[in-house]
């Protein structure tokens, strides 16, 4: 498995490839900037959460049910796009729950925004490379 390192220069990798295309193709500013706030986003929320049973510190506790429901590099963390969906989701399962216990505990009505789509394809483009680093990785090993 490649290291957290290698992961993050090919996040900046992508990052800087999305700006350098979005210059050249003449994209709208806000839409590169959502794509590259996704693919930076996975330097935190990537597939490799999969393991978070096995981590400590703050962001592991959250995803300490999903890193033991999901095997690490299983399709459903690892695969593209369809990995990217389950963690959202799953913050947004826990975005639901704080949102319900803060209205039913404190009258808190919180407001729930769904994500930006070009959010999401950001962290779906970067989760892709991540997943291409994986599996040259092992086929490297082999
Ligand atoms: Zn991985």
């Amino acid at each position: 498995m490649p290291d957290g390192k290698t992961h993050a220069i090919g996040t900046g990798m992508i990052a800087s490839g999305t700006v350098a295309a979005g210059l050249y193709f003449m994209l709208p500013a806000d839409v590169v900037g959502m794509i590259v706030i996704g693919e930076l986003a996975t330097l935190i929320i990537n597939p490799d959460l999969d393991q978070a049973e096995a981590r400590k510190g703050c962001l592991a506790a959250l995803f300490w049910p999903y890193g033991k429901l999901i095997p690490h590099r299983s399709w459903l963390s690892h695969f593209p796009v369809v990995g990217t969906f389950i963690r959202v989701g799953y913050i947004y399962g826990l975005w639901f729950l704080a949102a319900y216990l803060a209205k039913v505990h404190f009258g808190v009505l919180v407001n729930v925004q769904m994500l930006s789509f070009w959010l999401f394809a950001g962290m779906a483009l970067s989760d892709t490379f991540h997943a291409v680093l994986d599996v040259a990785d092992s086929r490297l090993k082999t």
